[in-house]
């Protein structure tokens, strides 16, 4: 039971001891005050005599003492007995918990304590199971991580290696063209390492978010600006739907830029020629909502549910054809979470279209 165990064990029978004390003090010095009363009585009713008097006393005062005794060393027993359970009851989950940590310490992140009552011991162990599922999540993911990261950074590389092996044997010519390949998959590197710094500074919090009062209109005109030409080139309606008078929002400009213009170019990107973007504003309560409507390929429940994991692509090569490694979205995400938003995708199914939206707070 070791030293908790004790601890309780003693300050049980301390209990017992200081309860039996107090009860055969009080009952020496009240005793024989409370039979003297009853003898008083009884000399009463049974006439005088001081011999059967004191004899009594003496033999109650003897009976009182025996019986302090015997009840006392039962007290004591009894009270061993239920604190030694008492004790192993509180101690018994605490060891469990302890045993369970230093599991999970080791990387066993698998490991769950039971919790057999209702009380403050079965709390601290579902929050201890909440913490574990957590690590347990954690851990996954950074499995994960650490493989869709190799596997991003193999293709590129491959590619690279063999063009260089190519022109070393001779094989590929030494000119223009397979230099801009080599380029152009060293650029994707690039881009890969720059979206996953962006997307640890995301996750970890440290991108600084700096809100001020902003009108919604002009940071959609500002995304679009920058994309007309390439909506014209690939023949995609570019239309915006925007009321006269909105309120101003609080965001931090730089970053909802960021977000919007990932959002229009994936409609871009994921709308066939002769389509339509729509980037519609609405003003719902306290917020502006900022909706991205395409005409596009659309995604199946189970793809909207995933467009927002790290790496997540619903066509591997045609997204890696145009340099996408599926962190955009991610990045996105976390940039609305932190304006205290949440963005969303809705789409009636493959073929159909999607529309990605978030709310944004008005200024004060
Ligand atoms: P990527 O750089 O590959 O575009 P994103 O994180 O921006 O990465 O998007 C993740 C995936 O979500 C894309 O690869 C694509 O499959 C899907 N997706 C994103 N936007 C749209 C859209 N407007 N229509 C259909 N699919 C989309």
């Amino acid at each position: 039971m070791k030293r908790l165990g004790w601890k309780l064990l003693l300050s049980h029978i301390v209990v017992v001891v200081v309860g039996s004390a107090v009860l055969g003090i009080v009952a020496h010095f009240h005793a024989p005050r409370a039979f003297q009363t009853h003898i008083l009585r009884m000399q009463a009713l049974i006439g005088t005599d001081s011999g059967l008097a004191a004899d009594l006393q003496r033999t109650f005062s003897e009976a009182i003492g025996e019986i302090l005794v015997v009840s006392g060393a039962a007290a004591a027993f009894a009270a061993l007995i239920v604190s030694s359970f008492v004790a192993w009851r509180i101690v018994a989950p605490i060891r469990s918990l302890t045993a369970a940590s230093k599991r999970i310490a080791a990387g066993d992140y698998g490991e769950r304590v039971v919790a057999q009552w209702d009380d403050e011991i079965a709390d601290l162990a579902a929050s201890f199971n909440r913490m574990a599922e957590t690590l347990q999540q954690t851990e996954a993911r950074r499995v994960e991580l650490i493989g869709d990261l190799a596997h991003e950074l193999k293709t590129p590389l491959t590619t690279i290696r063999s063009m260089m092996e190519g022109l070393v044997d001779g094989v590929l010519p030494a000119e223009a063209e397979t230099f801009l390949d080599i380029q152009r998959e060293t650029r994707r590197l690039q881009r890969l390492t720059d979206e996953l710094r962006e997307l640890s500074r995301t996750e970890s919090g440290t991108v600084p978010i700096r809100p001020q009062p902003c009108e919604p209109g002009a940071l959609v005109e500002q995304v679009l600006g920058r994309l007309t030409v390439q909506f014209e080139d690939k023949e995609i309606r570019l239309r915006r739907d925007i009321p006269e008078r909105l309120p101003l929002v609080s965001a931090d400009p730089e970053r909802m830029v960021q977000v919007l213009t990932n959002l229009v170019g994936n409609a871009l990107q994921y709308t066939p020629s002769g389509g339509t973007v729509i980037v519609r504003l609405r003003r719902a309560g306290r917020t502006v909502v900022f909706n991205v409507e395409d005409t596009g390929i659309g995604l199946s429940r189970e793809e909207a549910s995933r467009v927002f994991e790290r790496f997540y692509r619903v066509e591997k090569s045609r997204s890696r054809l145009h340099g996408g490694s599926g962190i955009g979205l991610t990045i996105a995400a976390h940039l609305v979470d932190a304006h205290g938003g949440r963005l969303t995708v809705e789409s009636a199914g493959p073929g159909l279209g999607s529309t990605f939206s978030f709310a944004l707070p008005i200024a004060d």
